[in-house]
């Protein structure tokens, strides 16, 4: 007889299966094939009719793309650290790529969007700022109160520290693209529940595909664990390299986060010079006089 997973394993996957019926995804089945390891008792996505079911009852190996060869000036490649990734069709593999698109087809495709319930509170939809060419994107969460004023993503007090923070990197806002995980302001600042999510995510996934950045950040727990599909906590990946459909990613706390705990700017000034290690970015010259 199969032995049973112990407590905490198993609040751990029925965690997992409320977060995969919060995605609508409903049909699991267990491989009793394999050997019983905690990855075993992951779910995997049953397909009907008679294609066989992918085999996905173990957590996938994390894809490392090969690099080209850095100039040895540039520390080497991070490591690309594996995450829990998700086990059936993520919320992104179902989206179509679309051919020649661009930022503009986007923006016109979400048009005046009534898709999800923020519609109804929002008073500008927020897309994204900054280079359609970035090599570096920051994505977070959603509109506050001034980016629904202004339809432009982190613009008030969050945003400030943000646009330090690229600046203290030797960038401009300019130079880089900001969007979020939603394009409407949730009521009271709240997170973006799971259907918002998923209603939105497809113009992220596009506005992605289309600037095809070289690294990607997720600020704050929101962004990671949408792109990531996983429900592990942010403190548990942070500042680790990942992989995400061919590209890296790194997840740091949400510039908010560190407006309410100082003491963490270290960590995530770390992450962001990992991030410039692998860009080959200069910090700013000091000028004389500061
Ligand atoms: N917080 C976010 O996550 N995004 C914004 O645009 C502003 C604040």
């Amino acid at each position: 007889m199969a032995e049973r997973a112990p407590e905490s394993l198993q609040q751990k996957i029925e965690a997992r299966l409320r977060y995969y019926e919060d995605l609508g995804i409903r049909l699991f089945y267990r491989d009793r094939t394999t050997a019983a390891t905690a990855a075993s008792f992951a779910p995997a996505v049953s397909t009907p009719g008679p294609t066989p079911a992918p085999q996905e009852n173990s957590l996938p190996k994390p894809f490392v793309k090969p690099l080209p060869p850095k100039p040895a000036v540039i520390a080497a490649t991070p490591r690309i650290a594996p995450v829990v990734a998700p086990l059936g069709p993520t919320l992104f593999e179902s989206v179509d790529k679309i051919k020649d698109d661009t930022l503009l087809k986007i923006r016109e495709d979400i048009g005046d969007c009534t898709r999800c319930k923020l519609h109804m509170g929002r008073n500008k939809i927020v897309f994204g700022d900054g280079s359609p060419k970035a090599e570096l994107v920051f994505i977070g969460e959603g509109p506050g109160a001034d980016e629904d004023y202004q339809g432009l993503p982190f613009v008030g007090r969050a945003g400030r520290l943000l646009t330090q923070m690229i600046e203290a990197m030797g960038l401009q806002r300019r130079d880089v693209y900001i969007c979020n995980v939603v394009k409407c302001r949730p009521p009271e600042n709240r997170a973006p529940e799971p259907d918002e999510v998923n209603t939105c995510s497809p113009y992220l996934l596009r506005q992605i595909d289309v600037i095809r950045p070289k690294v990607i950040v997720c600020l704050g727990a929101v962004a990671a664990k949408t792109l990531l599909e996983t429900t592990r906590g942010i403190s548990q990946f942070r500042g680790e390299w990942l992989e995400w459909r061919g590209r890296k990613l790194l997840a740091t706390y949400h510039p908010a986060y560190l407006l309410r705990n100082p003491n963490a700017k270290g960590e995530v000034w770390k992450d962001l010079q990992k991030v410039m290690v692998e860009l080959g970015l200069q910090p700013p010259k000091k000028s004389k006089s500061s």
